[in-house]
């Protein structure tokens, strides 16, 4: 059978940007080209052995091969809270205050369907992470993009929202760091934020899935640590980027307990949980030593400083970001994000992510994730340098 037609919701979302760049990739792999891709916001590294032998235990005991709780084991919900106490300073009751998601990307699309009714609208900064958008489509909510500009350090103007969208918004979505563009949110931000949502009853969503993905000293602060903040605030977690276990499917949300309740009852409707024997590697992660942690954090920054630098010799007016493991480019005179792209894939082999398919605030910038090894990003910056453009 053939002819079905998708529905409004699906042939509402925002066209695949990056599709023609995919096909085009695939047309220079297939002829042989050597592809350097700094499209992908995965870890290339590997997930730590603690962990992996955590999994195997548990996946090898029959107690953990039926269902699972829907809000996750309370041993897994205690893992984090012990987590966050000790990396935030913030006490949270594991039982109502925190809830096992599998991969934070997951309790990100369902958030709205708990809590946006149609024509509600959702504040969304642009560019983003797409899924903020396309949770609140599918809940029938309208996006108030929030555009994030290097003239405000990559933090929305909070006071430009119009009274007439606050009056209809539910939800407002932060994501710091940075996730596409490598920004940090000082703690004035963070409290001016939580202010806000006070004051205009909304749910503050603070994604922060690359908290522990930082440099040169620099800790991210948790949304909770503003007083106040776990009156209106959630703050999405991921063990993905920090263990190197995006394919695990595992992560966690905490604060506020009615709007976790919320999306609790929405993924109770929708999912059966994680399987146990990954919330058992989740714990040996969260509880584990740190020390992989901090092993990767000096990997990344060593390829940050060679791309970052590389980049600036050859005149971009780069950020180096004290945070994720993304470079957020402007693209040289003369070009879009797409025609840049283009023109890196098709002469250099080098793939990057067009800022634009984050929004259209993105345009003027491409995304450069240094997830491949120091040898590799020094070989994406020669073969880019012999292209003799000049960036800006
Ligand atoms: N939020 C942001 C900003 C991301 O960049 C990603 C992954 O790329 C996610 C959430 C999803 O992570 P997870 O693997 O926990 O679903």
């Amino acid at each position: 059978m053939s002819g079905y037609t998708p529905s409004e919701r699906l042939r509402a979302l925002p066209p695949y940007l990056f599709a023609e760049l995919d096909r085009m990739k695939q047309a220079q792999v297939k002829k042989g080209a050597d592809i350097i891709s700094l499209g992908i916001g995965d870890p290339d590294l590997p997930t730590p052995p603690h962990i992996i032998q955590a999994l195997a235990l548990a996946a090898a005991d029959p107690k953990n091969h039926q269902y699972p709780s829907y809000e996750g084991m309370l041993t897994f919900r205690k893992a984090a809270a012990d987590w966050y106490r000790g990396r935030f300073g913030v006490t949270l009751d594991p039982a109502t205050e925190v809830l096992t998601l599998i991969g934070s990307k997951e309790g990100i699309g369902h958030l709205p369907l708990a809590f946006v009714n149609p024509g509600d609208v959702v504040l969304v900064p642009d560019p983003a992470y797409p899924v903020y958008q396309a949770g609140t489509l599918f809940a029938g909510g309208e996006s108030y993009f929030l555009p994030l500009t290097a003239a405000r350090d990559f933090l929305p103007d909070l006071g430009a929202i119009p009274t007439a969208v606050l009056k209809r918004a539910k939800i407002l979505w932060l994501n710091y760091p940075n996730n596409p563009t490598g920004a940090v949110a000082p703690r004035e931000f963070l409290a001016e934020a939580v202010g806000f949502a006070r004051q205009h009853r909304l749910i503050l969503a603070h994604d922060a899935p690359y908290s522990e993905i930082a440099f040169d000293g620099y800790r991210p602060e948790s949304i909770l640590n503003i007083p106040g903040a776990k009156e209106v605030a959630i703050e999405y977690h991921s063990v993905s980027k920090t263990y190197n276990m995006t394919g695990w499917r595992v992560g966690f949300a905490v604060g506020n307990a009615e709007i976790l309740a919320g999306l609790g009852r929405v993924k109770q409707n929708l999912d059966s949980g994680v399987f146990q024997a990954v919330q058992h590697a989740g714990i040996a992660a969260l509880a584990g030593s740190q020390q992989c942690v901090a092993d990767n954090c000096r990997i990344w920054q060593e390829r940050r400083d060679i791309l970052i630098g590389g980049l600036r010799d050859m005149g971009f007016a780069v950020a180096s970001p004290r945070a994720s493991f993304y470079a957020w480019v402007p693209v040289p005179a003369g070009f879009t994000s797409s025609s840049f792209c283009v023109e890196l894939l098709v002469k250099a082999g080098v793939v990057v992510t067009p800022g634009n398919g984050f929004g259209a605030a993105g345009e003027g910038f491409v995304r450069a994730a240094f997830t491949v090894n120091a040898d590799r990003i020094r070989e994406a910056i020669e073969r880019i340098r012999q292209l003799g453009i000049r960036g800006s």
